[in-house]
């Protein structure tokens, strides 16, 4: 498998009319291709752990996550190519077909667990999982470990250049991270891909290093719920990619453009406002959808 490399990372313009209109501007900083399979964010909150397991001498990495799960997938790659063994805690029983993330998991040498749903949300660790010489992971990376990887991402840029850093929010470890990494006068703006998941403010200040700083999360762009989509989101997407020639995804990176945009046509953002949207990666999760409902 190809090495990750950063370098591979840029900034792309996000030129609209909408935004020459009000005044401002917005970058995509482009996590999507760090690498073909361990892309986004992922693999800057997982860099940490793995650091840790090399040098504890672990052998394996040991993570929880669902059947489409962007965590699982990276970890399995992140994994293989660090040179340790992967086992995935998966979410429900087992499927007569595996999803194409797990399918992908697997072939990437993910030993994989199904556990029931019950189960799942106790964290109870399958019976037959030896624990000795692995390193646990929490889903979705969640932790200050997590976090501090996460705030590496603004190595990649020049904070001082912007004035509004927007992310997708699942679990709230990247941003977490991201205001950590962040001066004063700059606001981090989470989109959560949740719907009304009101835990997410307190999961992320428990991650904070400054613990006066309030995150700031949006919970109005979920389009119903988790990898919930419609046409509407589709269609914003496709545009997307016919302005920039770039891809989003369902879940996450395509609701964080559209609320950027929605915001931006409300007023949002105050004229001579410089935006930077962090793609996190995640196109692996479009493959759910049916053939041809986008573009790329
Ligand atoms: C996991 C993921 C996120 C959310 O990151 P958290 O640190 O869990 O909040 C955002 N975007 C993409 C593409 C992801 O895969």
């Amino acid at each position: 498998m190809q090495d990750i490399n950063p370098e591979h990372i840029r900034v792309d313009p996000y030129l609209s009319p909408l935004f020459v209109e009000k005044g401002i501007t917005a970058d995509i900083l482009r996590l999507d291709l760090l690498h073909p399979i361990v892309s986004g964010n992922k693999w800057f909150k997982l860099r940490y752990y793995i650091e840790q397991a090399q040098e504890q001498n672990k052998k394996s990495l040991v993570t929880f996550g669902g059947a489409w799960s962007n965590h699982i997938h990276a970890t399995a790659a992140a994994g293989k190519l660090a040179g340790l063994k992967t086992i995935g805690i998966i979410r429900g029983e087992a499927p007569a077909g595996l999803s194409t993330t797990l399918l992908q998991a697997a072939e990437m040498g993910m030993q994989l667990h199904f556990v029931s749903r019950a189960a799942y949300r106790q964290k109870k660790m399958p019976d037959q999982i030896d624990l000795s010489e692995a390193l646990l992971i929490p889903e979705g990376g969640y932790s200050l470990t997590g976090a501090r990887g996460a705030a590496t991402i603004m190595d990649l840029i020049n904070p001082d250049d912007y004035t509004h850093i927007c992310c997708a929010v699942g679990s709230g470890t990247m941003l977490a991270g991201l205001i950590n990494a962040c001066g004063k006068h700059q606001q981090v703006m989470g989109i959560s891909a949740l719907k009304n998941n009101h835990s997410l403010e307190k999961a992320v200040s428990d991650l904070l290093i400054n613990a006066t700083t309030t995150p700031y999360i949006v919970h109005d762009y979920h389009f119903g719920g988790f990898a919930k989509h419609n046409s509407l989101l589709l269609d914003f997407m496709n545009e997307l990619y016919r302005q920039t020639g770039i891809p989003t995804d369902i879940v996450y990176t395509g609701k964080l453009c559209f609320a950027a945009y929605d915001l931006a046509g409300k007023n949002y953002f105050p004229p001579g406002s410089k935006i930077l949207l962090i793609h996190s990666g995640g196109l692996q999760g479009n493959r759910s959808l049916p053939n041809g409902s986008l573009i790329f």
